[in-house]
This record gives C-alpha cells, sequence and structure tokens, in this order.
C-alpha cells in the first residue's frame, strides 16, 4: 500500500499499450448502427442505437462505439461483465484489440435491451466488414443554447445544483454559476466519391431533457443524430461522443411551466454540427494512433464528511419552528398576502373606519398573519435544504460503503488517447465536469483536442477539486469516488499523453 507521498508516484505508475501514430497511405473506415431499444420495457419514443466505426491506417485498427445508455457497466442496465466481454468477442471477430476498442455511453436514460452486448458486437462486426477507402476532414462547431452549468454559486460560498431530486435553492441565495463548453468537436469521414460515410461529434450535456409521451428516448444526442443523418443523406451515420457533461444539463430541465421536450434542443445540436461539418474539408490524412493507460487514482474517504453532514441534518432538523399554519391555511393566506398589497383582509374602508374609531383589529390580524407566513417560509425552506442534505449524504454513505469494502485506496481507471488525422481525443470513464474539458482544451498542444467521458466503464462523477470542497451540497460532489486530488494526477496524466500522440 502506498503512503500519502507514494500517491504521485502510485498516480503514476502506469500500465501504457501504445499503437504509434502512423501516417500511411490511407485509410478505411467502415460504420454500423444496430438498435438497442427495449420495446418491452414500456412505451417507446425513439430508438436506442449502439453505432460503431472501425478504422483501419497501415497496421492501425481501432473501433469507436456509441451507445446510448446512461453508462458503459457501473449504474443503468449495462453490467460491469459488458466491457470485457464485448473486448473480448471484438477481438476475436474483427481484429479490433481491447485496448484499440473505444465505447463512449450518451448518459441518455433510455432503457436498452438486456443482450445490448451481443449487440454491440453486431455492431462492430458490421462496421469492420463494411470498410471503404475515406478521406478525414476535422473541425469545431459551438452551441451554447441548449444546455445551462446546473452548479449553482451560493451567496454562503457553497454550491448547489439543479434536479430533480430536490427543490432549487431560493432565488435571493443564488450567486452565479459555472461554466459551459460550447465547443463541439467534429470528425467526418467521406468516401472516396464525396459522400459523407460518418460524422463523429463530440459535444457535453446531459441528455436527459425527456420527450411529452414519456417514452424510452436517446434524448436530444438521439434528435441530433437523426437530424444530422436526415441532412446529409447517402447512408451517413452520425456517432455522438459524450463529453465533460458532469455539470451540464439541458437548459429547460426544472422547468414547470414548459412541456419537456429533448426534440427542439437536439435539432438545435444538430443544425449546429451541420452547418460547420459542411465547411470541413477532408484531406488525405490517414494518421491513425492509439495510446492506453491504466491510471490509478486517489478514492475518497468520506467518513469526516459524513459526520459533519449528520450535525448539519439534526441542526436543520431542530430549527424548524412551531406556527399556527398548516399547508391548508398557509396557501390560500399567501395568495391573499401576495395580491392584497396594504389591505389584504379586508376593504380599504374597512382599514379606514378602524383607524378613525382608533383600533386595531385589522392591522393586528395582518401583523399575525405575515409574522406566521414568514415562518412557515422558513420551514419549508428548511425542509428543502434538509431533501438536498439527505439526499447527498446517502451518496455519500453508499460510496464510503464501497471504500470501506475496497481494497485499495486507489481507483483504476482506463485512460485512451486517440489520434485521428488533424484530431487527438483523449477518454476518460466518469462524469468529468466541464472546467476539466476547458483546462484540458486551453492546454493542449492541437488545436482539435476533445475530450469524451463516460467511456470505457463508469466511475461515477469527476468533479474538479475545488467542486469538491463543496462535499456533500451537490450530486457531483457527492455521487464520487475520487479523492480531491484525482485532478493534478488526472491532468498531468492526460497532457503527457496528449503530447505523445
Ligand atoms: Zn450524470
Amino acid at each position: 500500500m502506498c503512503n500519502r507521498w507514494g500517491w504521485l508516484v502510485c498516480a503514476l505508475c502506469l500500465a501504457a499499450t501504445s499503437t504509434s501514430p502512423l501516417v500511411a497511405a490511407g485509410m478505411l473506415a467502415g460504420t454500423a448502427a444496430v438498435d438497442i431499444t427495449d420495446y418491452e420495457s414500456g412505451p417507446s419514443n425513439d430508438p436506442l442505437y449502439a453505432k460503431a466505426i472501425v478504422l483501419t491506417s497501415d497496421d492501425v485498427r481501432l473501433a469507436i462505439v456509441t451507445v446510448d445508455a446512461v453508462a458503459i457497466g457501473g449504474i443503468g442496465r449495462i453490467g460491469d461483465d459488458f466491457l470485457p466481454l464485448v473486448q473480448k468477442r471484438v477481438e476475436a471477430e474483427t481484429g479490433v484489440a481491447p485496448h484499440s476498442l473505444i465505447v463512449n455511453a450518451s448518459h441518455c436514460h433510455g432503457v436498452v435491451r438486456a443482450d445490448v452486448a451481443e449487440l454491440t458486437i453486431e455492431a462492430v462486426k458490421q462496421a469492420a466488414a463494411a470498410q471503404v477507402p475515406v478521406l478525414v476532414g476535422v473541425g469545431a462547431a459551438e452551441e451554447d443554447g441548449i444546455q445551462v452549468n446546473r452548479r449553482l454559486r451560493l451567496k454562503s460560498g457553497r454550491e448547489a445544483d439543479i434536479r430533480h431530486a430536490y427543490a432549487m435553492p431560493p432565488n435571493d441565495e443564488v450567486a452565479g454559476l459555472g461554466p459551459v463548453d460550447p465547443e463541439i468537436g467534429l470528425i467526418r469521414f467521406d468516401r472516396l466519391d464525396g459522400s459523407v460515410l460518418a460524422v463523429v461529434y463530440n459535444f457535453a450535456c446531459h441528455p436527459i431533457q425527456g420527450v411529452p409521451s414519456g417514452g424510452n428516448t436517446a434524448d436530444l444526442v438521439g434528435f441530433a443524430s437523426k437530424a444530422i443523418e436526415e441532412s446529409l443523406g447517402g447512408g451517413c451515420t452520425a456517432l455522438f461522443l459524450q463529453g465533460c457533461a458532469g455539470d451540464i444539463n439541458p437548459v429547460n430541465y426544472k422547468q414547470t411551466n414548459v412541456v419537456r421536450d429533448a426534440e427542439p434542443l437536439g435539432n438545435r445540436l444538430g443544425l449546429s454540427v451541420l452547418k460547420a461539418v459542411r465547411e470541413i474539408t477532408t484531406k488525405a490524412d490517414s494518421r491513425l494512433g492509439l495510446r492506453a493507460k491504466t491510471l490509478q487514482l486517489p478514492r475518497a474517504d468520506y467518513a469526516q464528511q459524513i459526520i459533519e453532514l449528520e450535525i448539519l441534518q439534526s441542526r436543520l432538523a431542530r430549527s424548524l419552528s412551531g406556527t399556527s399554519l398548516s399547508f391548508d391555511t398557509f396557501v390560500p393566506l399567501l395568495v391573499k398576502y401576495g395580491v392584497g398589497g396594504e389591505f389584504p383582509s379586508d376593504y380599504r374602508h374597512l382599514y379606514l373606519r378602524d383607524e378613525l374609531a382608533s383600533k386595531k383589529g385589522l392591522e393586528n390580524l395582518d401583523r399575525e398573519n405575515r409574522k406566521n407566513l414568514a415562518q412557515y417560509i422558513d420551514n419549508i425552506r428548511v425542509m428543502e435544504e434538509i431533501t438536498r442534505v439527505n439526499t447527498n449524504l446517502a451518496l455519500l454513505k453508499k460510496h464510503q460503503a464501497e471504500h470501506v469494502a475496497a481494497q485499495s485506496r486507489f481507483v483504476d481507471v482506463n485512460l485512451t488517447t486517440l489520434r485521428i488525422a488533424e484530431c487527438v481525443l483523449t477518454t476518460f470513464p466518469g462524469e468529468l465536469t466541464a472546467q476539466i474539458g476547458l483546462d484540458i482544451k486551453a492546454q493542449a498542444r492541437d488545436e482539435f483536442t476533445f475530450v469524451a467521458g463516460y467511456t470505457n466503464g463508469y466511475i461515477y462523477y469527476a468533479p474538479t477539486t475545488e467542486q469538491m470542497l463543496n462535499v456533500g451540497g451537490a450530486q457531483e460532489d457527492s455521487d464520487c469516488i475520487l479523492a480531491p486530488r484525482w485532478e493534478e494526477f488526472y491532468k498531468e496524466a492526460v497532457l503527457e499523453e496528449l503530447l505523445k500522440m
């Protein structure tokens, strides 16, 4: 076991497998899409897919697979046995080595079929069998109208997040919100006749808007891919690679007065892709390379934070004070005092009558009611805070139990870096938050450097060290198994890998 100084060493003890970038005579690409929707699970709105693109250049062969599912293992329908099984079978049937298989989950919350592994293998097999010579072009687009950072900075210095699991913090406590990454990374593969074979696009946003029917859906990225494929035509396949979406939500996620509908958001994303992808010039740049590493990151120990949150939980419960009102009397009074201005309880002339007679009946009634309303609202705010604490405390306890049961103080993560022509792509198995992606891109050497989270496994959220100071306040800092120093180790390793591509 490593001591605390050993962390740095351990974090850099990487088992690496690499395939050197090559400048080759030409690149081959083949694509396929297989429907993985579980139509037995309930009404379906639109299909979920496992899509694959298999690329070959000289002796390098790799596959990028995108799956409309919440995660590759860890949570949801796809089990932890999925990736090793798919890797093994894909290697045997297509020659794509296990470390050269990139499987990215879109993170939509649709329900996939129980035999999703078989269907995914089928997609890679079909793609490998359909390879044709291609030209490759790389570019980027922007979209900032469909997403929002879901972490709100509060005046207290803490942060709260936008979830359906609990209420928003009160408006008068909100001081700001975090960043989004508007960049859409684009790779276009053209057949030699100039038609588009595939578009791979990388963007960061939780695809969790939902559809009016409430049916199974690939959500906004399903609609975006459909718009791209139908518009470009010619049997083009659009493959969505989820980015650093850990703290990025669709913009209308918590609306209560608008029907939740992913389709317009997806169409807008698709249009932004189309606008830029048509401008890309493809080239005979057939560089293809891949490096895969196992990186050890420090595991979180939440023992102390759990105690602190339990103290907060009990302090909040004790702060609930008595009030004469019940919900049934509170709601009509709230409306009456909201619209009644200075004279909520009766006609103005009756207030004047009181005044002329030096009586204070209505004045006293209003004072009492306003005091009770304020007290009831205070209690509601405490209740809302308790729901946030309860939810996030449950997440911390779950991960602490895993920490106690774990054999190691480290979490092994798969880190894969790819070179495809002018583009460099790095992947990570957790829900990286937007700032991480922005930082990596800002420090990367290559202009077209893209980051894909949710790939080749699932280790929950991966927020910044700064966001982790907020432990227990939001999902990203509570549904997390990494210790704060993970960010330093991860970025160092990624930037080192990017330079080698
Ligand atoms: Zn998520």
